[in-house]
């Protein structure tokens, strides 16, 4: 289930698909995506597929997480990155492999203390997990050179936008949960915002308040 050739063949799927950036393929070729999921779930980890980590919420689909890391290091590295919704902690251990310092926001605490015990385990120093609602984001750490959400709100939250730095982009789905939803990226330059629609795409929906 776990062996290189069933890793091999997800990322000849995520070629196919367009993924193109090799240092996010090789990441996520050698990720071990299985330790992110329950027993009973752990013999799907290299299908390509969202699936689920309980409290509703699901495990990104390797290929979008692919899709936005690649989105994301598009205009060169990025040092100082903020992820919204931590949830099983599969996309932040691909952005700690790839950027300098990711500070990660979850707003259900059960999810939260898993990702912290599986950064721990895959022993990265360069991560900062916090319970909180990351629809505010992050002020105290940022601005950031990127930021990554990885549930839906309905318009883009103004705190994320006003927490990025000149250069920076927040990668982002925006739409109403259940319909058409979409992959959009904002770019900060030395003139304002600048936004791009890029695909369409199915997150669970960004939430505000927080789970103990
Ligand atoms: N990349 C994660 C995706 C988890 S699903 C993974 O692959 O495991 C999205 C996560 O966003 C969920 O865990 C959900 O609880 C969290 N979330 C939703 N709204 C949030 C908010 N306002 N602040 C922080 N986390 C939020």
């Amino acid at each position: 289930m776990t062996s290189q050739r069933t890793r091999d063949r997800l990322i000849g799927r995520l070629k196919e698909q367009g993924i193109q950036n090799t240092d996010v393929l090789d990441v996520i070729r050698n990720t071990p995506r299985h330790i992110f999921l329950d027993e009973a779930l752990a013999h799907r980890a290299y299908e390509d597929s969202a699936l689920p980590i309980g409290f509703q919420q699901t495990l990104s689909q390797p290929y979008i997480v692919a899709r936005m890391t690649e989105l994301l290091l598009q205009n060169g590295p990025r040092e100082k990155v903020l992820e919204v919704g931590s949830g099983s902690g599969y996309q932040t251990a691909i952005l700690a492999q790839l950027c300098g310092t990711i500070y990660s926001v979850e707003r259900i605490l059960p999810l939260m203390e898993k990702a912290r015990g599986r950064m721990r385990q895959l022993g990265f120093r360069n991560v900062h997990l916090r319970h909180a609602d990351g629809g505010m984001g992050w002020p105290q750490r940022g601005p950031f050179d990127a930021i990554l959400s990885a549930a839906a709100p309905e318009v883009v939250p103004q705190d994320l936008l006003d927490q990025l730095a000149v250069g920076g982009r927040l990668v982002i789905p925006i739409g109403p949960q259940g319909q058409r939803q979409y992959l959009h990226v904002f770019d900060r330059t030395e003139k304002g915002i600048e936004e791009t629609k890029v695909e369409p795409v199915l997150f669970v929906p960004l939430v505000s308040g927080v789970i103990a």
